[in-house]
């Protein structure tokens, strides 16, 4: 059977090219896809699935139900692009000015589509359902996966499973871990209330610029010197603005910045000390303040047994040395969301090719994969899917 399965998929996999290009083409921003949502759907219905849309959003879940009773398996692809524009030169480069999937998201769709495709011909023999979680907003708080969750897009389900192209790692492998893999993220945001005035006359104002900067530097140390050294946490300043003249003493800063942890212990330690800060340099430079401190996604952790899975269908589809043991990252995944409420685990796939177009890291303006990846991808879903409802 699964032999018959991976004909087919490398049979379809022009097909899954194809989809990949129309959505680099025409890539839609975080909370905004509609048109994505709407052309998955179409394909899923194509397949005879049932097709659910609007789900927490406009999150598309396609279930393909077998003839038999049995398990019920999920898969998650995310479809959202970036604010990025599109620096690449090629034929399905972004149409659409400062956005781009940057991240592989349209690759992650087609692969699913390209698996909904070939199982949905092997209807006869599942035994049980496959549940398609097609999902929007990844890439933007508070993210499509906790609202697909809340609307029941988990119901029934007894396992997940969710990979991402990645091109740190080279085409063929996979990389996976059990155990936590990638980090949780919180977003804060700070205005600092100065008093403008003339730059020749600080002693009458109060400079958001030094407040600000003194604010920065004293972040540095939560990590340094106030989180144990074995404990992995990132605190980020992404954003400083303030000031419109050299002139001019800034009335206003504007900090934003991200925290990443795995310990929630250690999380709640890190927001703890930017309060603190904040208040306190705030206060005795007599300025005023807001802060708005946002948990995002938790940490995202690998189930063992289902971990110990993809392992094993890795090594026996791909072969051993196609397995890579992934340290965890510090970049963040609302799949996380999934693998609290259900048993799952999400794997890496490889995406670097031959040459230069495929070397940039996820989130760069030339980024790009090799398409090749979506058939391998493709494979090891096949092979879960052979596992839970076919065997
Ligand atoms: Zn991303
Ligand atoms: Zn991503």
């Amino acid at each position: 059977m699964i032999q018959q399965l991976l004909k087919r998929l490398q049979e379809v996999y022009p097909e899954m090219v194809s989809w990949r290009r129309h959505f680099h083409q025409h890539p839609e921003l975080s909370f905004l896809e509609g048109k994505t949502a709407e052309k998955i759907a179409e394909i899923l219905r194509g397949f005879g699935l049932i097709v659910k849309t609007g789900v927490g959003g406009n999150g598309v879940i396609g279930v393909l139900q077998g003839k038999q009773e049995g398990k019920t398996i999920a898969f998650r692809a995310d479809f959202d692009a970036l604010p990025i524009t599109d620096e690449k030169e090629v034929g399905y480069k972004s149409t659409v000015q400062g956005v781009m999937h940057a991240c592989g998201h349209d690759g992650h769709t087609a692969t699913m589509l390209g698996v909904a495709k070939v199982l949905s011909e092997f209807q006869e023999d599942i035994k049980g359902n496959v549940q398609f979680i097609f999902q929007h907003a990844e890439e933007k708080l508070p993210g499509g996966a906790s609202s697909i969750i809340a609307t029941g897009g988990l119901d029934g389900v007894d396992a997940i499973y969710g990979a991402h192209l990645f091109t740190d790692l080279p085409l063929g492998k996979i990389g996976i871990k059990e155990g936590p893999i990638m980090a949780a993220v919180d977003v804060f945001k700070l205005t600092i209330q100065g008093k403008g005035g003339h730059g020749a006359k600080p002693h009458e104002t109060v400079d958001s610029v030094v407040v600000g900067s003194q604010i920065i530097n004293e972040l540095q140390q939560i990590v340094s010197r106030r989180v144990d050294p074995l404990e992995p946490a990132v605190v980020t300043v992404g954003v400083f603005q303030a000031g419109t003249a050299f002139n001019i003493i800034a009335d206003k800063a504007r900090i934003e910045g991200t925290v990443r942890t795995f310990n929630p212990r250690v999380r709640e330690k890190i927001e703890a000390e930017i309060r603190s800060i904040v208040k306190g340099v705030c206060e005795s430079s007599h300025a005023g303040y807001e802060l708005e401190y946002t948990h995002g996604y938790p940490a995202l952790f690998n189930h063992k047994e289902e971990t110990a899975l993809v392992k094993k269908l890795v090594q026996e589809e791909l072969g051993t040395e196609q397995l890579v043991e992934l340290p965890p990252r510090m970049a963040a995944e609302d799949f996380a969301y999934y693998v609290l409420e259900v048993p799952g685990a999400f794997f890496m796939i490889g995406a670097h090719g031959e040459g230069e177009n495929t070397c940039y890291a996820n989130h760069h303006p030339k980024f790009d994969f090799e398409e090749n990846a979506m058939e391998v991808g493709g494979k090891v879903f096949l092979r879960l899917s052979a596992y839970y409802v076919m065997e």
